[in-house]
């Protein structure tokens, strides 16, 4: 029953997502359609010099529908879970260097802070990286003027065991009437963001049975993500009480 209460909750999220992308690719389709149009006056009408602008708006707003259209399928696309136990510090290894290049390119420093001897979690490894990668080019954005992108790893508190992983940032802070919408679909902030990032986390990381959750003021945010452990203390290993069946997803 569960199962079929997450199948249902799953498709009914796909569903106003779906209407949602329809809508949000509206508005950069009437732009490229405007601009389009403007230049398909006849040349004594035209503005010569501003054409290359409108070319540079219709090549933006075609990669606004693209990436909506991409963030858009990966939220609904089936797709196979694998489930095993995977060390964080290694997890961090592999993306570290994509993510120091993305915050080099912002002027913010990256620190990643190794806790050796922490237990295995119980996650899909492309899911997971995806969590972290969002979750870090958010921080990145949110200091447009430089900070730092601090990320802890630790032991989570609850008794079932596994890791929790904390996104911290020095950016400006989400205010506080705004933190109860940013994992909404569609909501946004930013000129040419998605405002799927944050939906696809929550989703990923609920699938794999674990939480997230935020804190923020004005030295900053942290976003905290908790993944099950692979085994728990004189147990086989368990699936963290929220995965799907790989043949599900
Ligand atoms: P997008 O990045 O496309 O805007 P997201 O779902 O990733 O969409 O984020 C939604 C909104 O949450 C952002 O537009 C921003 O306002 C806010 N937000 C997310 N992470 C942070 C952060 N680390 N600091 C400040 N604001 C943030
Ligand atoms: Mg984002």
């Amino acid at each position: 029953l569960e199962e079929q209460i997450r199948r249902s909750d799953r498709l009914k999220m796909i569903g106003e997502v779906a209407a949602g992308t329809a809508h949000e690719i509206r508005n950069p389709l009437t732009a490229i359609k405007g601009f389009i149009q403007l230049l398909q006056r006849p040349l004594a009408e035209r503005e010569m010099s501003r054409e290359l602008d409108y070319v540079e708006i219709v090549l933006t707003e075609l990669e606004r529908v693209n990436s909506l259209v991409g963030e858009f399928l990966l939220l609904s696309k089936p797709k196979k879970v694998e489930l095993q136990p995977i060390r964080i510090g290694k997890l961090f290894e592999e993306m570290l260097p994509m993510l120091r290049n993305e915050a080099v390119m912002h002027g913010v420093s990256l620190h990643y802070e190794v806790k050796p001897d922490l237990p295995p979690v119980y996650a899909d490894k492309e899911m997971l990286k995806q969590v972290f990668l969002n979750l870090g080019k958010n921080a990145i954005e949110a200091m447009d003027k430089g900070g730092s992108l601090i990320i802890r790893e630790r032991r989570s508190p609850s008794a079932s065991g596994g890791v929790t992983v904390d996104i911290c940032d020095t950016g400006p802070g989400i205010p506080e009437d705004r933190l109860d919408r940013i994992f909404d679909p569609f909501f946004t902030t930013k000129e040419h963001g998605t405002g799927l990032g944050l939906s696809i986390c929550q989703r990923i990381i609920h699938e794999l049975g674990g939480s997230i959750s935020v804190r923020s003021g004005a030295g900053g945010t942290i976003f905290s993500v908790a993944i099950p452990a692979a085994s728990v203390p004189g147990q086989e290993l368990v699936s963290g009480g929220g995965a799907l069946p790989s043949d599900d997803v």
